[in-house]
């Protein structure tokens, strides 16, 4: 059988230690592993990779904790837009969403563009009226209200920024969630999901709806899930570009990862992480931030969910 497993992030930044209660740690820490597990199971129990992400994934949106689904930041209209990609690296079919709200679970109606429509990349409205036809509910904007993530947008509405959070406020960080994962039949698979940026505005979009950009995924080589400040990411192509380098530079997951993070983004200023899985299994977290969010389990008995460097 084939060594499976699965990583997670729920975002990068400074995340300095000492910086949050330990109760707060523990929290963060307890998400994260709720999401791990659920996602390991699946592997477990014989499920595909992209079950596995996607389940991950969802429990991460549900949590108010990250920026995704339930925990999503603020435009500058004081409203949500949250985008969601997920890919199969096996069949290489992939599925988006971009500027929705209302849905609980963007990362399952990218899911359901790549099942259930002959697309790719659905965006705003007419997502929306996608979502609506598949009987999606849509939820009150309370569900989405969260008094943190309110007041980091009272903090910077009226103004021109709509940089990510962490560049206003030191203590702050990126939440967006991803998932890769490996299963048993050595398919790997990669999903991500964000609300984006505080204050965001004019339709932006980041890098985490872009196949290729925040989220990839090819047996040939690894499945990405990234996080970080989107623009960067996006004009590196970070996703694919650790893919590249894996099937045109003959690197290993974690040479091409390190490549991409350590030099060829931060040489264009660009600051975030990304989780990576090969179909042998192996598992590469790196990030140029003080921290990210992450936790990663194999079936070879490693198991770890960390916060700091
Ligand atoms: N990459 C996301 C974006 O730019 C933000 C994040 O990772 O938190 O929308």
């Amino acid at each position: 059988m084939n060594t499976f497993s699965i990583a997670i992030h729920g975002g990068a930044g400074t995340l300095v230690k000492g910086m949050m209660t330990p109760e707060k740690e523990q929290e963060y820490k307890g998400a994260l592993k709720l999401a791990l597990d659920a996602g390991y199971l699946i592997l477990v129990n014989g499920g595909s990779a992209v079950e596995a992400v996607e389940e991950a994934v969802v429990i991460l949106e549900n949590s108010h904790l990250f920026n995704a689904g339930k925990g999503s930041v603020f435009t500058a209209t004081e409203t949500h837009e949250m985008d969601a990609s997920i890919m199969d690296g096996k069949t290489l079919n992939a599925g988006a969403v971009s500027l929705i709200n209302g849905i609980k679970n963007p990362v399952s109606l990218a899911k359901d563009v790549m099942r259930k429509s002959e697309h790719v990349f659905l965006a705003g409205d007419g997502a929306m009226q996608f979502a609506k036809q598949l009987n999606y509910k849509i939820e009150e904007d309370s569900y989405f209200y969260d008094k943190f993530r309110h007041d980091q947008w009272i903090e910077i509405k009226d103004t021109d920024s709509f940089q990510l959070d962490h560049s206003v406020k030191k203590d702050s960080k990126f939440g967006t969630v991803g998932a890769v994962a490996c299963d048993q039949n050595g398919n790997i698979a990669a999903a991500t999901s964000t609300g984006g940026m505080t204050n965001k505005k004019w339709g932006r979009v980041g890098d985490s709806p872009m196949i290729g950009a925040g989220n990839y995924a090819n047996n040939k080589t690894c499945a990405i899930s990234c996080t970080g400040s989107g623009e960067f990411f996006i004009r590196g192509v970070v996703a694919y570009d650790v893919a590249c380098l894996m099937e045109h530079k003959n690197m290993s997951l974690k040479e091409a990862s390190d490549e991409v993070i350590y030099k060829r983004i931060l040489k264009i200023k660009g600051d975030g992480g990304l989780i990576a899985v090969d179909t042998k299994g192996n598992i590469a977290m790196p990030f140029n931030t003080e921290g990210m969010y992450r936790a990663s389990k194999s079936s070879n008995g490693k198991e770890e969910v960390l916060i700091y460097k």
